[in-house]
């Protein structure tokens, strides 16, 4: 079992975490509202502790959209990198991915509120960026390095009781990436917080740049765990360097897989460098890259039946999808109704919603769009049935 169940500082606010988020927007709006009244400085950012709330929902709609794209594209065994399914523990384990999200604008909000120097923080400064590549390629990336080999071989006290949780989903999702218990994750915060509070001291921080580096991270880590491969090729034909500066889903995939090899955080460099890469790194990338055929065994043909279904499949909301009967009509009303119309309105078939594995057979999961047609012409429906039935279908 699991001894570390990580209890987060933001735990409290889970029951009401869609009145927080709402609550957030109506902030952020407000806070893009007071900007543009009071008529900034020339070049200068916005001043109010409010400044994080737009970057927390950015951050919030960047992962959400990792986790649809690549439920999307796992759900078809092309470029998928480990093939068995996801259970039901992981995702109750990962469900509450957005508490560090929420964490970090709370610690923006208060450093913000408090610290002079943040108040009137330039939109652009490229001393930062200068600073923030060199502090992330050296200390960042090499004091992850150690600090996860090390504890990983030589200390089975910290592992078992805390980064084996990250470890118990093998088969990742982009949200694995913030899987951690507290301690851990709060190893993390200070690691980013590097680059950041350098920044602050030496005068070259920006709006710009702080959203860059917290959005470089968010976009690595759900790299790491999609579980698909979508690096193109070509890049590392172009820039062969790129090799040892950016690694691919399949790359941090055997970190989950095998343990005991590819320990970075996001740059392979030290990988290579002390030789802990993977020797089958560049045969799975080229494998899962490339993409194979395969047919599924089985094809599951289903249809929404009301547009609420929309939001019952494994493609959307974890935490809606996994209660479909507490929605309240309200909130289907808000939001299943116009996804479920801009839905029948883009698609025109059927699109691939998840794959299953039962004993021998892969089982693929269609789900069509024009569920309103569906109800519809029941009559066409039921005369194609007989017929198919009839010709022996
Ligand atoms: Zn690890
Ligand atoms: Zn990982």
């Amino acid at each position: 079992g699991l001894q570390a169940r990580p209890s987060h500082p933001v735990a409290m606010a889970r029951p009401r975490k869609l009145q927080v988020w709402a609550g957030c927007s109506v902030g952020g709006v407000q806070c893009v509202q007071v900007r543009g009244g009071q008529g900034e400085r020339r070049g200068r950012g916005p001043a109010q502790p409010l400044r994080a709330v737009p970057t927390m929902l950015l951050r919030l709609l960047h992962t959400q959209l990792w986790i649809s794209v690549s439920r999307h594209q796992t759900a078809s065994s092309k470029h998928r990198i480990v093939g068995k399914s996801i259970d039901f523990d992981q995702v109750d384990r990962e469900r509450n991915w957005d508490d560090q999200i929420i964490l970090t604008a709370l610690l923006f909000y208060v450093l913000n509120s408090v610290l002079p120097m943040r108040q009137g923080l330039p939109w652009w400064n490229s001393g930062g960026l200068v600073l923030t590549v060199l502090l992330h390629l050296g200390p960042v990336e090499f004091l992850y390095y150690w600090f996860h080999f090390h504890r990983a071989l030589h200390h089975h006290y910290l592992y078992s009781r805390y980064h084996s949780h990250h470890h118990a989903s093998v088969v990742s999702e982009p949200v694995t990436s913030v899987t951690h218990p507290f301690a851990e994750e709060a190893v993390y915060f200070v690691l980013f917080a590097i680059p950041l509070l350098s920044m602050m001291a030496t005068g070259t921080g920006s709006v710009a740049m702080e959203n860059a580096y917290l959005l470089y991270i968010d976009f690595m880590n759900c790299l790491g765990h999609c579980n698909f491969e979508l690096v193109p090729e070509r890049l590392f034909h172009l820039f062969p360097p790129l090799k040892f500066l950016v690694y691919t889903p399949s790359f941090h995939s055997l970190h989950h897989t095998q343990f005991r090899t590819n320990y970075s955080l996001f740059v392979p460099f030290y990988d290579y460098v002390y030789g802990t890469m993977d020797k089958s790194s560049d045969e799975l990338y080229q494998r899962t890259v490339h993409g194979r055929e395969e047919t599924p065994d089985v094809v599951h043909l289903t249809h929404l039946t009301t547009p609420d279904s929309l939001l019952h499949l494994r493609l959307g909301f974890t935490s809606v999808a996994s209660a479909p009967l507490s929605l309240k009509s309200s909130a289907s009303a808000l939001v299943a109704r116009p996804l479920a119309a801009l839905a029948s309105l883009l698609g025109r078939g059927a699109f691939r919603s998840e794959s299953n594995r039962m004993g021998e057979l892969n089982i693929e999961d269609m789900g069509h769009t024009q569920w309103r047609r569906q109800r519809d012409q029941q009559g066409p429906c039921t005369r194609r049935r007989r017929m198919a039935t009839r010709s022996g279908g």
